[in-house]
């Protein structure tokens, strides 16, 4: 597979909720370390998204600790072999979690990109379903001035969906392909790996159904689940 034309290397943003991890997540940061060739890959689960109008499911520590075990962080090197994180470009950040009131991006970017300069580009992976909806985020046209999007195919949803006229007029332009050279900040490009169909709510679904969830997520958080009797709704 080409990766993208960037000197230096980026740096790379997945932010989530991650309630709990799953194999669409690790088909997301497996396409992100091959398609981008990033320095590093940061995943940042979200404390307290204010769209979503509730709390997680799972504690913080739980959800980090899956993600954890679902990409494979801080294993030695015989058992990383297979793992999303063979190369230890990973890193989980907390930051989100440990800050209190609502989670917005634009300020979780604001603060890294003051602590990284602008040495590297940055690239905020997204999925298709919510980069369609990204005008409804906190000063996301500001966004913009502080990293570029990763765009990811989230199946199943609408792949051009009714965007109004300035949105779509400020996406348009904003769009660049994988051979340019990219900027710090200012655009974004369409990754061409094709994830599973696989989100949080079927998850946790299945779980409450009592079906297995061997399908969906990695054996070691099937297992973390279990072990921790989580979503287990009545
Ligand atoms: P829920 O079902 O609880 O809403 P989710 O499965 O959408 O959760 P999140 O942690 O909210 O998972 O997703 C974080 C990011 O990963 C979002 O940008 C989302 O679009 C992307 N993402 C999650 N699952 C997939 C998938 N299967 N394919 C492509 N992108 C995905």
């Amino acid at each position: 597979m080409t990766s993208i034309l960037t000197v230096p290397q980026p740096i790379v943003f997945f932010g989530g909720t991650f309630d709990p991890v799953h194999f669409g997540h690790v088909a997301v940061a497996h396409a992100a370390l091959t398609e981008l060739e990033p320095k590093s890959l940061i995943v940042l689960p979200a404390g307290n998204p204010y769209q979503r109008g509730r709390a997680p499911f799972a504690s913080a520590q739980h959800r980090v600790e899956m993600l954890r075990l679902g990409l494979g962080l801080g294993l030695d090197p015989v058992n990383a072999i297979n793992a999303v994180d063979a190369n230890g470009n990973i890193r989980i950040d907390e930051r989100e979690l440990k800050r209190e009131g609502a989670t917005y991006t634009f300020d979780t970017l604001t603060e890294i990109r003051a602590e990284f300069g602008n040495a590297h580009p940055f690239f905020w992976l997204i999925g298709s379903d919510a980069f369609a909806k990204l005008d409804t985020w906190h000063r996301w046209r500001d966004l913009f001035k502080l990293t570029n999007f990763a765009v990811i195919m989230r199946a199943g949803t609408d792949s051009s969906p009714e965007w109004g006229v300035e949105f779509s007029a400020e996406i348009r332009s904003r769009e660049t392909t994988s051979d340019q050279p990219v900027p710090n900040a200012g655009v974004w490009i369409s990754l061409k790996t094709l994830p599973p169909p696989i989100s949080s709510t079927a998850v946790r679904a299945a779980l409450a159904n009592h079906e297995s969830i061997r399908a969906m997520v990695p054996l070691s958080v099937c297992d973390y689940i279990d072990k921790h009797h989580l979503y287990r709704f009545a």
